[in-house]
């Protein structure tokens, strides 16, 4: 690998080349260089504290926001960098193979965490969710699953009424990841009883609205400082909270959750070429039998 060093992501950096038949351009290949420079020097000596203590990492996740990673999918006038899908892939695979943790932080501010806010968000809300977020001022997160509600969506109970100007949102979630440390989430909740996909709709909410709680830790074996927890929620919300069209919230998640599922392998990717690296090493270390 060559030294360059990390280097702040640009737009030139994060275009794959469409002529090359793998789509990965020069380019790209001086991106994961860089990226993986960063992961050498400033991720891996620091990873495995980082999950033994399960504490958020906040100065690696500014770092990674000053070096424009978290903005890599988001074009240029809400302060990302404009990179195409393949180019975010290098930067999760590349990631994991540092730290799990780091990258799943990284994921889900940079796709669930804001996706939702840039695409249906009003000026006023990308200006005091999505900007900052992308300059890891703020932290975003997703809350959907709930505890009988995981894969079968159509189950969930968190409830969104409609009041004289707004909404009364009320209900609980688990597993929401950086929930201890969130700012605002985007949250799926029924807009009328019955059960199914139809009626689910999303919202935005600010952690500091009166009525939200952070509930129990939920500790995890692994990616421990991708703090995860439950939530619950009893506010009430403005009217403008509600993001894109009511019934439409499975729809518009879906549209994201085929990059999530690739973004996944790409984690996957990383994680296992680490794995394999370091199984190597001991393998070639150890002695054992005499
Ligand atoms: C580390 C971590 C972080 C997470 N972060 C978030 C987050 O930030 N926000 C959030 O909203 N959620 C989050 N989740 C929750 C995650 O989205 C759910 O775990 C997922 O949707 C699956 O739901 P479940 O765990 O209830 O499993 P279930 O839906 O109960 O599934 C259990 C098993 O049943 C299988 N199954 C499901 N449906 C069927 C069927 N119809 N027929 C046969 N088999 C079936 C599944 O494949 C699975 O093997 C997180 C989970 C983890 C582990």
């Amino acid at each position: 690998m060559r030294d360059r060093g990390a280097q702040k992501a640009t737009p030139q950096m994060g275009r794959t080349g469409a002529a090359d038949p793998a789509g990965i351009s020069d380019s790209t290949s001086a991106f994961r260089d860089s990226v993986r420079a960063f992961v050498t020097k400033e991720v891996l000596p620091r990873a495995a504290e980082l999950d033994v203590h399960g504490e958020f990492p906040h100065a690696l996740f500014k770092r990674l926001a000053e070096l424009g990673y978290l903005g890599l999918r988001y074009p240029e006038e809400v302060g990302g960098q404009g990179a195409d899908f393949a180019t975010c892939c290098v930067f999760y695979e590349e990631l994991a193979a540092g730290s799990l943790s780091l990258a799943a932080i990284a994921a889900m501010q940079s796709l669930m965490g804001t996706h939702f806010v840039y695409r249906y968000g009003t000026d006023a809300q990308r200006r005091e969710y999505l900007e900052p977020a992308l300059r890891g001022e703020k932290i975003g997160t997703f809350a959907l699953t709930e505890p009988e509600a995981g894969s079968d969506l159509g189950a969930i109970r968190t409830r969104a009424t409609r009041t004289g100007d707004g909404w009364r949102l009320r209900g609980s979630k688990t597993w929401i990841t950086n929930a201890p440390v969130a700012d605002f989430l985007t949250v799926g909740a029924k807009t009328s009883d019955e059960r199914g996909l139809g009626n689910i709709a999303l919202f935005l909410l600010d952690a500091r609205t009166p009525g939200f709680e952070v509930g129990k830790p939920i500790e995890k074996l692994g990616t421990r400082s991708s703090l995860t927890s439950e939530v619950h929620i009893d506010c009430e919300l403005p009217a403008d909270a509600l993001l894109g069209a009511e019934g439409e919230g499975v729809k518009n998640v879906g549209g994201l959750l085929s990059e999530i599922r690739v973004m996944t392998a790409a984690l996957a990717v990383g994680l296992s070429r680490r794995a394999l690296a370091d199984s190597a090493v001991y393998a070639s270390e150890r002695k054992a039998f005499g």
